[in-house]
């Protein structure tokens, strides 16, 4: 059928229905017309055809309002431009353009460069409000970023601890770097730094050839320490360790001795010449010649016979100046001589971990396990204390008895710490009469430890000569967990200690 046709059917139906030929109805019928015809008429597809030209929402709005004829489709748009305040628009893109710049700034700060480059990229283009050709270059490479982007290494990861690809920080601390190495590996370098530092010498000056060889080797292969040819090497570096030391003492003991014996001479030269031989005067050149006879057996004798030497003749020293003057080069000279082997003897031991005169652990030693006991409460929570100890009006024993007596003292208290002591613990002489020890136990256990070794003390008779000395003891005890640091804890129980001291001594604080 022909378009013309059609056209005469559409108008012979207007007159037979009687309508009135708005271009509206007569558009209607004709199109009814032709698809009665069978014939395709493009501007019959009515409204469906400008809906696939528009996006989905405004689609959808138009079938829910029922747009029927291209005439209210035009309307129905006209009516919504006038609604869309142009104000609003340019604040809403205002607001995209900074909600983009503020997306790229949070980029540009995450770990990855590309992301980081193309980010800055993004927000000088924001910045200089660049044009749709530069935008578009953006959205291209943003585009390829996100193609190409590639965090499979981070799987690498896996070996050492769970991956979580949407926290980088969460994988990063879930890491154990250990894993791979075998449980009994870790425990072995843990032992065999132990063993290293076991064998560095206290007092000489540095390791043999031999032992340096051996740490190295266990160093770099821990599970060395299994085999027995290491058993056999370490034992023969222990032996050495022991034999440097030794070795190192007895030099510095025989400097001494020599050194003593020049200055003996000097003394007794000089005592024979002088006029005043006063009893006290007499009684320095008796020792002296008696130290002359029986050359001290040790570093600390003769040690301490200088020191009672040196005393006495400081007080007689009004006696002795006229000729002391006259050989003041040669004393100063030695003087200078002993200052050094003070100092180096007080440097070996500060080296070695065992205090000389209790053989308890030293200020260092006790610091080293410190360190250890802390590790451990920071890993594994596990709690330790410490105890604080004092002897009571200790300055008293000295005065009344003298110095020999105090030391007695010591010795006899650090004996009493030892048998107390249980093998999770240790003790150790922290300076003058003041000991600590460190506790496998909780405040509770402390005080029960603290209580026991006052009542030791004060049941226990120290003898010195013939004279029965009565010693006391304060302690204060503070457990870990109570206190915010290691440093608040020896604060803590410093404070404790000091506590008793006012409480009347001869207590545990807390009591
Ligand atoms: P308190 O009950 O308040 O502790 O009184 P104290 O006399 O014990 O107190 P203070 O700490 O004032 O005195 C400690 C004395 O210990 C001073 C010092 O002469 C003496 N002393 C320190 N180290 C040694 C040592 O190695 N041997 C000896 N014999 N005495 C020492
Ligand atoms: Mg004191
Ligand atoms: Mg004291």
């Amino acid at each position: 059928m022909t378009i013309h046709q059609i056209v005469r059917n559409t108008i012979d139906r207007l007159k037979a229905e009687g309508k009135t030929w708005t271009p509206d109805v007569y558009a209607e019928v004709f199109c009814a017309e032709a698809k009665k015809a069978g014939v395709a008429v493009e501007d019959c597809g009515g409204v469906e055809r400008y809906l696939s030209l528009l996006d989905k929402k405004t689609a959808e709005e138009i079938k829910q309002y029922r747009v029927k004829t291209t005439a209210e489709l035009v309307r129905f748009l006209i009516s919504k431009m006038s609604r869309l305040n142009p104000s609003e628009a340019s604040a809403l893109v205002e607001m995209l353009s900074t909600l983009a710049k503020k997306m790229a700034q949070s980029i540009e700060m995450l770990h990855n460069a590309e992301a980081s480059a193309l980010a800055k990229k993004t927000l000088s283009v924001l910045d200089e409000r660049g044009g749709t050709g530069q935008i578009d270059l953006l959205k291209q490479a943003w585009s390829n970023f996100l193609t190409i982007y590639d965090d499979t290494y981070l799987m690498k990861l896996a070996d050492f601890g769970p991956v979580d690809t949407a926290s980088l920080r969460r994988t990063v601390e879930g890491l154990n770097l250990h894993k791979n190495m075998p449980e009994s590996l870790v425990e072995y370098s843990k032992i065999v730094s132990l063993l290293v530092a076991s064998l560095v010498p206290s007092v000489a000056p540095k390791m043999d050839d031999a032992t340096l060889k051996l740490s190295q080797k266990l160093k770099d292969s821990p599970s060395l320490i299994m085999s027995e040819e290491v058993e056999k090497e370490l034992k023969t570096a222990i032996a050495m360790r022991i034999a440097l030391d030794k070795h190192s003492v007895e030099e510095m003991v025989h400097a001494l001795d020599r050194l003593l014996e020049k200055l003996s001479a000097q003394l007794i030269e000089l005592i024979e010449r002088s006029e005043n031989s006063t009893t006290e005067i007499r009684e320095v050149k008796r020792d002296l010649e008696s130290l002359e006879a029986n050359k001290p057996a040790d570093f600390k004798t003769a040690h301490k016979r200088l020191y009672t030497i040196a005393n006495a003749l400081e007080e007689k020293v009004e006696v002795l100046s006229k000729d002391l003057k006259i050989h003041n080069d040669k004393v100063t000279q030695m003087g200078k001589k002993i200052a050094t082997l003070e100092a180096e003897l007080a440097q070996a031991q500060q080296a070695s971990r065992e205090d000389y005169l209790t053989k308890l652990f030293n200020k260092r030693a006790i610091s080293e396990y410190l360190s250890v006991k802390e590790a451990e409460f920071a890993r594994h929570g596990r709690v330790y204390s410490i105890a604080m100890l004092d002897l009571d009006h200790f300055k008293k024993i000295n005065d009344t008895y003298g110095h020999e007596a105090g030391d007695a003292v010591l010795m006899a208290f650090a004996k009493i710490l030892k048998e107390e002591i249980r093998s999770t613990d240790i003790v150790g002489r922290y300076g003058g009469e003041e000991f600590i020890a460190i506790l496998d136990a909780d405040l509770a256990g402390a005080k029960i430890f603290g209580e026991k070794i006052r009542a030791h003390v004060e049941q226990a008779r120290f003898m010195y000569q013939d004279h029965r000395i009565e010693v006391t003891v304060s302690i204060g005890v503070a457990d870990r967990s109570e206190f915010a640091s290691e440093k608040l804890l020896f604060k803590g129980a410093d404070a404790r200690l000091y506590d008793a001291k006012h409480k009347g001594r001869n207590r545990v604080e807390p009591a």
